[in-house]
């Protein structure tokens, strides 16, 4: 793949605030293309099939496994998640920058292929502070939580795998934040 600075990989824990900060970058800067994800977990109220994700049965998703259609895939909390490649090549080559809001195994995993590929890490205030944003999003039962909650100490405890690692106190502050590395 061509120009793979083009690549910047947002990750971090569930709940730290990927999407806020993802969904401003994309309305600060028109450059920026958001790469889809293919997933076979339930929508929630108000996602929308080929706009939040495409939601797909496992099947079709053990299909494109098979098939070599994803850049990456990970299992979390339950439920696949991948990035299909078709549409991140097209859009590189293209000239947009290409973002992935991913978990932290598939962005391991673009790292180890893709080394120029760029990773930024958020990172939650403090791990209460993650535990309420996850509560006040509202959009989990305690299971799913809990699952969520007890996988982000792990994934905490990867940050130190990526290239640059940002505390999400404040959007905006992320936003600068990530705006400044990508322009470095
Ligand atoms: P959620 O269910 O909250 O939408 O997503 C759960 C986690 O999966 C989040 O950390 C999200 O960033 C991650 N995720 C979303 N799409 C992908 C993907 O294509 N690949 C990987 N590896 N993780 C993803």
């Amino acid at each position: 793949m061509k120009n793979l600075k083009k690549l910047i990989i947002i990750t971090g824990p569930s709940g730290v605030g990927k999407g806020t900060v993802v969904k401003e970058l994309l309305d600060r800067n028109k450059d920026i293309w958001l790469s889809i994800s293919a997933t076979t977990r339930n929508p929630r109220m108000g996602e929308k099939d080929g706009v939040n994700y495409y939601f797909i049965s496992d099947e079709r998703f053990k299909d494109m496994i098979d098939k070599k259609e994803f850049l990456e895939w990970a299992q979390f909390a339950g439920n696949y998640y991948g990035t299909p490649l078709s549409t991140v090549h097209k859009k590189i080559e293209k000239g947009f920058v290409v973002l992935l809001e991913i978990e932290v195994e598939g962005a391991k995993q673009i790292k180890e292929k893709f080394p120029e590929a760029l990773s930024i890490f958020l990172l939650p205030p403090s791990k209460a502070e993650l535990e309420k944003r996850i509560r006040n999003r509202g959009t989990e039962k305690e299971e799913a939580i809990n699952r969520r909650l007890s996988r982000a100490n792990y994934e905490i405890a990867s940050s130190g795998e990526f290239d640059f690692v940002l505390t999400n106190h404040d959007v905006d502050e992320t936003v600068k934040g990530v705006f400044k590395i990508i322009k470095s």
